[in-house]
């Protein structure tokens, strides 16, 4: 669709604002960018709405998602973090926390039903995105929420969920995570077997992002319909380092008709930002430890939030190409072929450390250029940027009805 005068008169105005946004991709990548339909798994935006209302229908020039930009960069579909951290979990607050930022996205569709719509099944996007709206789909970033309940599953089906990332950065009751070092179950756990099957019946996508290696063999076979990654890089790039997918998980996911997102951020496709990430994660998870052993003995707890700061100050964010995310694409491709690999970028989940020419959802063109400039043919870029994740969302739900 071709942009309407506000919105070029909005970009001009970031771009003024923004340098890095202006419209550097060459018009034939702007073009694809604009007619193919676009699905990042995902923006992290609904988490930072929780902690303070942005009304991202309009510009939202500190944050990598808004309308604006959604349109500048040609995205159609757009899922949801509906993320709840492991503290979240242990204190409780998970699930109210999960409704709340569900809540958001719900305002931001109902304030600007010419913008936004929600999106809870795939055979939706053509009807809904005609007129120029970006769709907000549902992914919940953490099991959390869930607690020890199976009926949350359907509860938060109900309120739209279409993906759930079994765990995060703790393990939890469904399954281990890939940053910690003590794995709590081997996998998943007996209750994390039953999610997927209820997830399986009612047409929620398995994803794998996140979860130790040998939970994501296992929910890659317990699940009945393919699974997703919806944000997981490739190991290949970043030895060592869990949370992204080593070749012969990336396979497995594959073979069984799978999608891989590949993400943007630095942390993931850059190898000494994810080595500091996994050594983040493992020092902050015993920096919990410890703190746990101090309230047990009745001793005074050491500041969480300047062990954190002290960390960011020490390990800066390295600069990185776009290429390191062409790069990551391309692997993945002469992996596990064209069918699938696609985008998931944690747009406003990453702290703003991205590769430049990636910084915001304005920037999708920056990648068609790169993957035009590869050698990719169209119909594969199309793949890559949304058809394959919409295969595999229709599949999903398939399953559900058979
Ligand atoms: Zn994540």
């Amino acid at each position: 669709m071709p942009r309407t005068a506000l919105c070029t008169a909005l970009a001009l105005a970031l771009a003024a604002t923004f340098p890095a946004l202006a419209a550097t991709a060459p018009e034939a990548a702007r073009r694809l960018a604009q007619d193919a339909v676009i699905v990042d798994t995902h923006i992290d935006a609904p988490g930072l709405l929780e902690g303070a209302w942005t009304d991202l229908g309009e510009p939202a020039p500190d944050r990598e998602f808004d309308y604006p930009r959604a349109r500048e960069g040609g995205l159609d579909v757009a899922f949801m973090s509906i993320y709840t951290s492991a503290r979240r979990d242990e204190d409780g607050s998970a699930r109210q926390s999960a409704h709340a930022q569900i809540d958001s996205v719900e305002a931001l569709a109902a304030r600007h039903p010419d913008r936004f719509a929600l999106l809870t099944s795939p055979g939706d996007v053509e009807r809904l995105r005609a007129g120029g709206r970006v769709l907000l789909a549902l992914g919940m970033e953490n099991g959390a929420p869930l607690g020890d309940d199976l009926a949350q599953v359907q509860r938060f089906h109900d309120r739209g969920v279409r993906y759930i990332t079994l765990a995060h950065s703790a393990n939890n009751r469904i399954a281990d995570s890939s940053y910690t070092q003590d794995k709590r179950w081997n996998g998943l756990s007996p209750f994390g077997r039953e999610v997927i099957a209820e997830m399986n019946r009612l047409g929620i996508m398995v994803d794998v992002s996140h979860i130790s290696d040998a939970a994501t063999e296992q929910a890659v076979a317990a699940s009945r319909v393919p699974v997703i990654a919806s944000h997981s890089a490739l190991r290949h790039f970043t030895p060592g380092f869990e949370r992204n997918l080593s070749d012969a998980l990336a396979r497995a996911i594959a073979e069984r008709g799978g999608v891989i997102q590949i993400p943007f951020g630095t942390a993931f496709v850059n190898p000494q930002a994810a080595a500091d990430t996994q050594a983040y994660f493992r020092a902050i998870d015993a920096f919990d430890r410890r703190n746990a052993e101090h309230a047990a003995a009745g001793r005074p707890a050491e500041d969480r939030a300047a062990f954190v700061e002290r960390w960011d100050r020490e390990h800066p964010s390295p600069a990185t190409a776009i290429d390191a995310v062409l790069d990551q694409i391309d692997h993945a491709v002469k992996l596990v072929g064209i069918d699938h690999v696609g985008i998931g970028s944690d747009f406003d989940g990453v702290d703003g450390n991205l590769p430049d020419g990636l910084r915001s959802v304005a920037d999708y063109p920056n990648l068609v250029a790169g993957l035009q400039a590869r050698g990719y043919a169209e119909a594969d870029i199309r793949k890559l940027l949304g058809g394959n994740l919409l295969r595999v969302w229709a599949e999903v739900e398939a399953g559900a009805a058979r």
